[in-house]
């Protein structure tokens, strides 16, 4: 084949390389809201009545907020290099959530070896896999527009939830996170961690007593929005008193009114 020819043909090559590669990622970027068999009566039920000053958003944080392959936040501190290596050893069998619900202990592992100093929590969140879902920052934005509450439920760590919203300018006065809380001493080492006993994915339900000044603050908003991507998300709202309750998920049609679907790490 002369030059030219071979020029030419590795060209249009590469272009629809280029073309396929901009396909590709934009379904994966893309998502779709499916209405599960419950959302019509809830959504015009709300809508006949809706005011914005009657909303409350009740949301998770891994997987919700970040896309559903992003670090989570107790990966984040037992796979930190920046942390001791003897921390680390020591935190590694616990991250097995399905065999190891409960917190309590990486908790206090946290404090035995003093991980991670408060110092390092920037940079730890910088450097790790934790992505916004796309669309998750244009919603909290939006919220934090329209001064509606949001409540971050979480199983992780307040102090790398925190951070993370911080780095993508969303931690907003609107914002309370209610998910396990590092103190820390003067060194900053962590000494302790609240609430006693800690929230885990099977005790969300605590977080009405947990947040209680949350909730009695905003008690006059009674629509909820429930967001999560656990089947237990949902157990968040469980106690909160509402008049118009809708939830959406990436899974688990039958718990939730919508299904968001397609995002990175999360069903197609
Ligand atoms: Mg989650």
């Amino acid at each position: 084949m002369p030059t030219h020819s071979m020029t030419a043909a590795a060209a249009a090559g590469a272009s629809l390389l280029i073309i396929y590669l901009a396909i590709r990622r934009r379904r994966r970027l893309s998502s779709s809201f499916l209405p599960t068999q419950s959302f019509g009566a809830k959504h015009e039920g709300l809508l006949r009545d809706a005011r914005l000053d009657k909303l409350l958003v009740i949301t998770d944080f891994d997987a919700t907020l970040t896309t559903g392959d992003s670090t989570q936040c107790h990966d984040l501190v037992g796979f930190s290099d920046l942390l001791a290596a003897q921390f680390r050893e020591g935190f590694a069998p616990l991250l097995d959530w399905q065999t190891n619900p409960l917190t309590d202990g990486a908790h206090a592992l946290m404090v035995k070896y003093g991980q991670p100093p408060r110092s390092l929590i920037p940079r730890m969140v910088r450097q790790s896999s934790m992505v916004p879902r796309p669309g998750a920052l244009k919603l909290l934005h939006r919220l934090a527009l329209l001064n509606v509450p949001v409540l971050i439920v979480s199983a992780g760590l307040s102090d790398v939830i925190e951070e993370f919203l911080r780095q993508h300018d969303a931690l907003t006065e609107n914002i309370t996170v209610c998910s396990n809380r590092l103190n820390y001493g003067a060194d900053l080492a962590p000494q302790s961690v609240a609430p006693d006993p800690p929230i885990t994915s099977f005790t969300k339900a605590s977080a009405y007593r947990a947040a209680g000044s949350f909730f009695k603050h905003h008690a006059a908003r009674r629509s909820l929005l429930v967001l999560g991507d656990s089947i237990t998300d949902i157990d968040a709202a469980t106690e909160v008193p509402y008049d118009h309750l809708i939830s959406a998920t990436a899974k688990y049609a039958e718990s939730y009114d919508a299904l968001v679907l397609g995002d990175h790490g999360s069903p197609a």
